[in-house]
This record gives structure tokens, sequence and C-alpha cells, in this order.
């Protein structure tokens, strides 16, 4: 069964000093829910909550990040994406009037961490207990997201050894603000972009047009 998500992650605004990632707009995926992650689910979601796995330092990829504190085998939960169930009006509400106090600001990062729920509510994942929202986007990552009985759950898709960094593929559209999602995961099959996967190839032919237009103009 097909299942679209879309993310509204994380908006960052580019500051000269700063290498920081930009702003987002509606980025929607499509995933596939399995029954597998809903069993793994029921079994460690008890576990998930009474155990911490992770610890919330600076990240060599950007701004803070969540790094394993011990090893963490493949199909477990790390973390519920807690927040503010929101209506999508007040969820593009916030998000403008978070952008534009940054704006007004000038200074660091503009972080929005609203995360789509379904097609009616998101979640405002900008509370105190949510560090979940430091988890950064990788080409290569180590954990994914679905969304099981209205919440927003985080697990391992591979074995996690103590001190890795957790990430998750932020899963953006390709649309005409990819540009502004330089990824800097320094994974071996970094795109550049934040994007979902299934977008790269539309990424490569749209490298390549650009690549030819250079070529030509020099010829
Ligand atoms: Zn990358």
């Amino acid at each position: 069964m097909n299942k679209k998500n879309a993310l509204l992650l994380e908006k960052k605004i580019i500051t000269e000093e700063n290498i920081i990632k930009t702003i987002t707009e509606e980025n929607i995926i499509t995933k596939e829910k399995t029954t597998d992650t809903q069993i793994e689910y029921k079994k460690n979601k008890e576990q998930t909550i009474k155990e911490k796995l992770y610890e919330i330092r600076k990240s060599e990829i950007h701004n803070k990040g969540a790094y394993a504190i011990k090893d963490i085998p493949k199909g477990t939960i790390i973390a519920i994406y807690k927040g503010e169930k929101i209506t999508k009006e007040e969820s593009e509400k916030r998000a403008n009037e978070r952008l534009k106090k940054h704006k007004e600001n000038q200074q660091g990062v503009a972080a929005v961490y609203i995360f789509e729920l379904n097609e009616n509510y998101d979640i405002d994942g900008d509370v105190p207990d949510n560090d979940a929202k430091y988890i950064n986007h990788s080409c290569d990552p180590n954990c994914e997201v679905d969304i099981v009985n209205d919440e927003i759950i985080i697990y391992t898709i591979k074995d996690v050894k103590k001190g890795e960094e957790l990430t998750f593929n932020y899963g953006f559209e390709f649309d005409e603000e990819f540009i502004e999602h330089p990824c800097r995961c320094g994974s071996k099959n970094c795109v550049g972009y934040i994007l979902a996967e299934e977008e790269w190839p539309k990424l490569k032919e749209y490298l390549s047009k650009k690549q030819q237009k250079i070529y030509n103009n020099k010829h």
C-alpha cells in the first residue's frame, strides 16, 4: 500500500558565514508502509521510551546531530518524533512566521521542524522534549521514518555502532528549490543535494543537461 508522506522538515537559511541548508517548502515522498515495521514497532516502542539510545551534540553534517551512545541493531526504533498536532493551515502560518523572524535577526539557523503526519495534519516538532528534530539528513542513511498509528517513528535500517551519527533521508522532492538544500552528509554516494532517492535520476539528468549547456556555450 502506497502512502504519501510529505516532509516539511527543517527550514534553514543560508547566511554568508554559516554553511546552512536553506528553506524547504513541502517535499513529498511516497513510502511503502510495511507490516514488518509495525511488528517491530509494537515490540520495541516501550523499550525506546524507557531507554535513550542517542545523545545530541555538535554534528559535522550540520548544526546539531544525534549520535548513538551504544551499538544499535538494525530494526530498532530509536525515536518517536514528538510534537503538537496542527492543521495544514496552522503549519504554513508557523513556518512562515519562523522564517520571517529568522530573516529579521539574520543569525544562526532558522529551523521549522514541521513534519507531515497525513493529508490533513502536520506535527510541529519544535517542542522541548523532541530531540529527534536534530537528526540530520544523509544520502546514505542508517535510519528510516514511518508513520504508524498516527505516530512518526524513526528506526534503524542498518546495524549502528556506538558513536555513529544517526541519519535518515528527508525525502525532499526534486523541485525548483532543490538547489537551496545542499547536502554535506559526507557519504561516498552523496548526490550533493537533500533529495529523496527516487528523485536522484531527475537530478542526474538536470546536472548533465546543465553541463552540456556550459560545453555548448564554450564551443
Ligand atoms: Zn549527501
